[in-house]
């Protein structure tokens, strides 16, 4: 009996270490999307070439774009998950102050590699060569957003763009 336990146990391990019936964790890669936004301070210093060029050398795919400038309603409304933090309102103010661009990147991992490549939420500590440390003035006004999960994600470019405006490359 205790044989065949073991040699359950044996095989249980090997169909698990199949990658086809392993969970997928995040040592693996997966294509996903993410939405980014230069902010209006980055629109603003002209940094949107300068931005996109790191965003495409870091092997992530711009596969939707456009430019356009929210309301207050429209950027309280992105940003309703902070609505009970003390900088909700300057953060509304600044997001629809000017112009912003808008992306959907395409990649490997993408959410978490476009967060690694913007770096902390505030430029003094982010790590250097990320984006928020080269382009980003202060804790605010941090030059680009990033979605934070996958969930997110998927949210939030539905926020900003139709499934017809995204030109994937694998769907
Ligand atoms: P992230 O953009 O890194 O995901 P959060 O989701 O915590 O950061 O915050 C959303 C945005 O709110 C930040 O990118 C920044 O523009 C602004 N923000 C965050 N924390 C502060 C703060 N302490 N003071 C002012 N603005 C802030
Ligand atoms: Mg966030």
């Amino acid at each position: 009996m205790n044989k065949f336990i073991a040699c359950f146990l044996v095989a249980v391990a090997i169909f698990a270490s199949v990658p086809m019936f392993a969970k997928n964790n995040s040592s693996q890669k997966e294509v996903q999307q993410t939405l980014s936004i230069i902010k209006p301070d980055a629109v603003a210093a002209n940094k949107i070439g300068a931005i996109t060029a790191n965003i495409e050398g870091s092997g992530l795919k711009v596969v939707a774009m456009r430019m356009t400038q929210m309301t207050q309603d429209q950027a309280a409304l992105f940003y309703a998950v902070h609505k009970d933090r003390p900088f909700y309102k300057t953060l509304i103010e600044f997001m629809s102050s000017g112009p912003v661009v808008v992306m959907v990147l395409e990649g490997d991992n993408a959410v978490e590699a476009y967060r690694t490549l913007m770096g902390a939420t505030d430029p003094a500590k982010a790590l250097p060569g990320t984006l928020r440390k080269d382009f980003g003035a202060s804790v605010e006004r941090n030059a680009v957003h990033g979605s934070d999960s996958l969930e997110n994600a998927q949210t939030e470019i539905k926020f900003f763009f139709t499934p017809g405006q995204i030109y994937s490359k694998t769907k």
